[in-house]
């Protein structure tokens, strides 16, 4: 927790004045608390991979939604079980907590989209896949003349496990079900691989060691050794493992990150997220 921090997931991308909130983890609160020091934005996008409690659950706490003069577009997976707003809705509102979405001050849109859409945020290219996730979520390509960041904070590799909109049964093989399924899996990893290619920089779900990996293959996250090899194969600049496990020591971080550095194809800059990191900063 001292170097690497505690949040869950939450980055802020800052585009020539256009500022993009990639999920809304518990580090939201503390983006709020920033922004509102500085010359706050009059608009902001969040877009949400998916609605995990960890990746919403900074939303109830980020100030800035009971501010009037904030536009808020919000952008989300769309399901057939719930809508965006109502699982938002839901996060804040009885018996959870005491607010309700007419509460919030902000004006707020949702926006639910699909894996493949592609749209512009200001200066921003935003391009979707889908990553191998329990009920899905999305992968974000985030592009600009000035550069590339990938976006897949929650994915498990490509040659087990298809998560649908169903809950899964583990048997202990890491077996695909059908033809189809290795079809399915082949085409998601090919998105992911597309999203990621050549990209400045690849923030990548590596909670697992390669030991938990094989214990937990069903949660649908992946190693590092797993986000490296995604990396390679995408060409990315560089790596950066994100969504550590929760138990995960600085120390334990620090070797996973030589390790992975050691084994790397040449050119490839493996780092791991920690609080605070600044990826680029305009002189
Ligand atoms: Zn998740
Ligand atoms: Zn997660």
């Amino acid at each position: 927790m001292l170097r690497y921090g505690g949040n869950t997931t939450c980055v802020e991308v800052v585009a020539e004045g256009r500022h993009i909130i990639l999920d809304a983890g518990t580090g939201l609160r503390m983006l709020g608390d920033s922004l509102a020091q500085a010359q706050a934005p009059r608009q902001l996008d969040l877009l949400i991979t998916h609605t995990h409690w960890d990746h919403i659950i900074g939303f109830p706490f980020f100030a800035p939604l009971f501010d009037p003069d904030l536009k808020l577009d919000i952008y989300g997976l769309a399901r057939t079980q719930s809508s965006l707003r109502t699982t938002l809705a839901g996060a804040l509102s009885d018996p959870l907590l005491p607010l309700n979405m007419d509460d919030l001050r902000a004006q707020i849109n949702f926006f639910e989209i699909g894996a493949g859409h592609c749209f512009e945020l200001g200066p921003v290219q935003v391009r979707t896949a889908l990553a191998n996730h329990p009920y899905r979520a999305l992968a974000y390509r985030l592009e600009t003349p000035d550069g590339v960041l990938t976006f897949i904070p929650d994915t498990g590799p490509f040659h087990t496990v298809l998560f649908g909109e169903e809950r899964i049964e583990w048997t202990g093989q890491p077996t695909a079900r059908s033809q189809s399924e290795l079809r399915e899996l082949a085409a998601m990893k090919a998105a992911i691989l597309e999203l990621a290619y050549r990209a400045d920089w690849l923030i990548y779900d590596a909670q697992f060691t390669d030991a938990q990996y094989a214990r937990f293959p069903h949660w649908g996250h992946s190693s590092a050794t797993q986000a490296r090899e995604i990396a390679e194969e995408a060409q990315v600049r560089q790596l950066i493992l994100f969504h550590h496990d929760p138990h995960r020591t600085d120390e334990e971080l620090d070797r996973i990150v030589a390790e992975q550095q050691a084994l790397a194809a040449p050119g490839l800059l493996v780092t791991a997220a920690f609080e605070g990191m600044e990826l680029w900063r305009k002189p």
